[in-house]
């Protein structure tokens, strides 16, 4: 009965091995965002600029991937310089070579660039969407297959110049079934406060809160917020201090009862034994772009996992593709995870998506797609109406 299958799957994999990559192609967009994010540093954003890369197969087969320009908190990527790496520096690496071949290709790429996470994330889970893709089946089962059918997304509250307006999108998320919120602080202590203590009035002792400064606070201001906060039950605070002042955030986890969570301080596996070792935070958030996507993820999930850390899976505000990526490798893990700002943007940060068949968000879960690939297909138009002139 299961013969013919298995025939077909043997054939879906003969044929894969012929497939060659023959094209690199970056695609430079600018996406508004619905309201102006603020956090601790830097001017209010008004829209999010990505990248997106499709790999073109010699079977006419594409595989596609995300990344942002973040600009911001250990990236200094902007689109011009994302493609030009991505083109001029990784496809002399990608092009002629199979799909399968993730392992060779993301070496390639690594040497060729150093420290080029921003620009490697979206290559990596084009590979993973061209293999799924050829073998017919949903990335998750290149993971390890599915564990969890879907994923917790938390409401992620940017400063508002006054509390009704936190408040406001707070009972807004709440509304439709959030019950993690990340709260922003980090300009103004009595203004951060009070943000907490109503979040923690209004939504009872259910509510799951977690504070974030992006890394724009000294250690003193962090101090002072970490014990005011302490009362209203913090489940994390993340990266309160700048990138470098690991050895501050091991002083704050020893000083106040709040676990300490790390971000912008972690790009790579080093990155985060560095934080391990020291014992400066006991939660980790990854983010596709950050991190160098579902090859290198994954890995830094593991290390956590083996320190023992909570994992909080993250994004800066992206589309349904980079969404995705997080999606099948949460899919495919087989252990806790928090609700976490990973489908941010798909959850209200970004006035539009730029996919045909956008994931599915219930409430604040997100499905897990189940076609093949990452299971995202490019809405033409939509890219050609974003698209930023380079
Ligand atoms: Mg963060």
């Amino acid at each position: 009965m299961n013969a013919p299958l298995v025939h077909e799957a043997a054939a879906a994999a003969g044929r894969g091995s012929d497939i060659r990559i023959t094209r690199v192609e970056t695609i430079p967009l600018r996406v508004p965002l619905t309201s102006p994010v603020k956090i601790a540093s830097g001017a209010a954003r008004p829209f999010v600029e990505l990248v997106i890369v499709r790999l073109h197969t010699s079977e006419g087969m594409v595989g596609i991937g995300e990344t942002q320009a973040w600009r911001r908190q250990g990236s200094a990527e902007t689109l011009s310089s994302l493609t030009r790496v991505i083109e001029d520096h990784f496809a002399p690496h990608i092009v002629g070579r199979s799909p399968f071949e993730i392992a060779r290709i993301m070496k390639a790429c690594d040497e060729a660039s150093w420290h080029s996470y921003y620009a490697q994330a979206p290559v990596g889970d084009a590979l993973f969407d061209l293999q799924g893709k050829i073998l017919g089946v949903p990335v998750y089962q290149l993971l390890g297959g599915k564990y969890r059918s879907e994923l917790g997304g938390c409401a992620v509250l940017y400063i508002k110049p006054t509390l009704e307006e936190t408040l406001e999108g707070a009972a807004d998320f709440h509304a439709r079934g959030f019950r993690s919120f990340t709260v922003k602080v980090g300009l103004d202590l009595d203004a951060d406060v009070a943000n907490v203590r109503g979040i923690r009035e209004r939504f009872g002792p259910d509510a799951i809160i977690r504070v974030d400064a992006n890394a724009g606070m000294g250690f003193d201001g962090a101090l002072k917020l970490l014990k005011r906060i302490k009362p209203f039950d913090i489940d994390a605070a993340e990266q309160l201090l700048p990138l470098h002042d690991v050895d501050g955030m091991a002083e704050l986890a020893r000083r106040v009862d709040i676990p300490i969570m790390t971000d912008e301080c972690v790009a790579n596996d080093h990155d985060l034994l560095h934080v391990i070792f020291r014992r400066a935070a006991t939660v980790v958030q990854t983010k596709v772009a950050k991190n160098g996507g579902l090859w290198y993820s994954r890995k830094l999930w593991h290390i956590a996992d083996a320190a023992g850390m909570r994992i909080y899976p993250g994004n800066h505000p992206c589309t349904s593709i980079a969404t995705a990526s997080v999606a099948h490798l949460a899919a495919a893990w087989p252990g806790p995870l928090l609700d976490g700002p990973f489908s941010a943007g798909i959850c209200g940060a970004l006035t539009e998506d730029i996919v045909t068949d956008p994931l599915e968000v219930r409430g604040h879960l997100v499905r897990v797609p189940d076609k093949p690939g990452l299971g995202v297909t490019l809405d033409e138009e939509t890219i050609r109406r974003l698209r930023v002139k380079m």
